[in-house]
């Protein structure tokens, strides 16, 4: 059974054929799909999945906090399956690719006291941009 979907039973969700297309599709490392692209995967596995099913099936994720939506270039927003592993993104400007990375220190600890405006701080994104090996 995928990570993912090990997690989302865990939350009591239901798991039916097309949600379980849906969770196997979106698992993995560095994983960062557009709605269309979890939608044309999962029409490989079963063929009479709709657009629709995926796009709710995805939104019910978010909610449970299972994955995270990511835009990182302002445009499609990205599903991540590793809401349950913090870290941060870096992203390719020529080629679009998105790796998974992890800073050396806590991304909440950089934030001095004076620059919070009292705001009780809790997450933190932090985006690196540049060109991946096969763009340079
Ligand atoms: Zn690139
Ligand atoms: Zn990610």
């Amino acid at each position: 059974m995928s990570d993912l979907l090990e997690r989302l039973r865990g939350r009591g969700w239901r798991v039916t054929s097309q949600r379980r297309v849906v969770a196997e599709v979106l698992d993995g490392d560095h994983v960062h799909l557009t709605a269309d692209e979890v939608h044309a995967r999962a029409v490989r596995r079963l063929p009479e999945i709709s657009r629709a099913t995926v796009y709710n099936t995805l939104g019910e994720m978010v909610s449970l906090g299972e994955v995270l939506e990511v835009s990182t270039d302002g445009r499609a927003k990205r599903y991540d399956p590793n809401a349950h592993r913090p870290h941060q993104h870096l992203v390719c400007s020529g080629c679009g690719t998105i790796r998974d990375v992890h800073t050396t220190g806590d991304p909440l600890s950089q934030l001095p006291a004076e620059e919070r405006f009292g705001f009780t701080v809790s997450a933190a994104e932090i985006t690196y941009r540049g060109l991946c090996p096969s763009c340079a």
